[in-house]
């Protein structure tokens, strides 16, 4: 392994505060290093040849996969958090592999149909120890996932799994050992992790406005009254007077990542160095986050935050999803929770490894909600359908 822990020539170019095989945790089973790759990058590697990984193609967080194929999935929407926070990662002299790795792992638990669906398995948890989408992520790369012979999920090092794990549960994180510890002592995660978070923001605020628009929920004359969209607006409008709608806003809607990427590199870059942090442990230590916004720029982000809650997610045709999604989550949980019988076999034997003939109702509920939460909006509709519609014979 070279100094730089073995990520070869580009290593070079990592700041000292970046995560870096050689300061790596490590992973929960020991493994021998990779030959080619950095340890990052075999993480990377194992979350895009993961199950949970293509079913975010047919998993949506505000339109349902089947309205539309124009519209973000899950997966896009990963694809350009990764794309946002590898950007940025570069310029901040972070790990670029490991950005991308936390980036593309973030929305793995994921439930169907968005947050209608997290919510809805979370009340159905209420009694069983709820159900938390970032937690589900954790566990689909720590447990679910089955593809290695010695060990369950992906053995991803601590760095990555530490930045899947945005949030949690005081309650939560005092289970989860040495992963809970900063929620408990009130520590940062590494800066990739920091960014990701953050990249996830920008991906998901832009796309929302690119997708309202052409769904037709939001109007450009709403949108005109937000500072964001207003300044580039202008500004698009003022170089290019002619300009056909659809460039028009795509135009606009670029500037506008632009512009917020580039607030947050300059802003971060400040922070750091006022910070004067030397290490990745001095990043832990810090009293709060180094990766972020300037305060005029979050104040334009909480303003477009705002106008999306109201106008986009409390739409009635989001809302009439919502509750449709609402439904068909609590009637599978309810089913399944009833009758495991009706569950595909190898859950039924799970539910006899872990609760113990089915005694155990918090273990037999959370084998529910895993399979509930993998499915995909489709997957997920079928099921109800063949449990519920009388004229469906199969
Ligand atoms: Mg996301």
């Amino acid at each position: 392994m070279s100094a730089d822990g073995g990520s070869g020539a580009r290593a070079g170019g990592l700041a000292p505060y970046a995560a870096r095989d050689s300061t790596s945790r490590g992973r929960r089973h020991a493994e021998p290093p990779p030959r080619y790759r950095s340890e990052y990058q075999r993480d990377r590697d194992r979350i895009v040849h993961s199950g949970a990984f293509r079913r975010l193609e047919y998993k949506t967080q505000v339109f349902v996969n089947h309205e539309g194929d124009m519209f973000r999935t899950r997966l896009t929407h990963s694809v350009e958090v990764a794309q946002i926070a590898r950007s940025a990662a570069r310029a901040l002299g972070l790990n670029e592999d490991l950005t991308e790795a936390i980036a593309l792992a973030h929305d793995l638990g994921h439930t169907p149909f968005g947050h209608a669906g997290q919510d809805a398995l979370n009340r159905c948890m209420k009694d069983y120890g709820g159900f938390e989408h970032n937690l589900q992520s954790l566990r689909v790369v720590d447990e679910l996932e089955e593809r290695y012979a010695e060990f369950d999920g992906l053995n991803l090092t601590y760095e990555t799994r530490e930045g899947i794990l945005k949030h949690c549960s005081l309650r939560n994180a005092q289970e989860l050992g040495e992963l809970g510890d900063r929620f408990l002592r009130k520590r940062q995660p590494g800066l990739e992790a920091q960014l990701a978070n953050l990249a996830d923001e920008v991906a998901y605020n832009n796309h929302d406005v690119d997708d309202g628009l052409r769904a037709g929920l939001i109007t450009v004359e709403q949108l005109r009254g937000i500072g964001l969209f207003e300044e580039q607006y202008r500004l698009v409008t003022e170089d290019h007077p002619n300009l056909s709608r659809r460039r028009l806003l795509h135009e606009v809607v670029r500037r506008m990542i632009n512009s917020q990427v580039t607030d947050l590199i300059e802003t971060s870059r400040a922070a750091i160095e006022a910070a004067g942090v030397g290490g990745i442990e001095d990043v832990r230590a810090a009293s709060a986050p180094l990766i972020g916004f300037s305060t005029a720029m979050s104040v334009r982000n909480r303003e477009l935050k705002r106008f999306l809650h109201e106008h986009l997610y409390r739409h009635y045709r989001v809302r009439r999803m919502t509750a449709k999604a609402d439904r068909i989550v609590g009637g599978l949980f309810e089913a399944f929770m009833g009758d495991t019988h009706l569950l595909p076999q190898d859950y039924q034997d799970k539910i006899l490894r872990m609760a113990g003939e089915g005694r155990d109702v918090a273990a037999r509920a959370r084998v529910v909600a895993d399979y509930v939460a993998g499915m995909t909006d489709r997957y997920a509709i079928d099921e109800y359908e063949k449990l519920f519609n009388p004229s469906r014979l199969t």
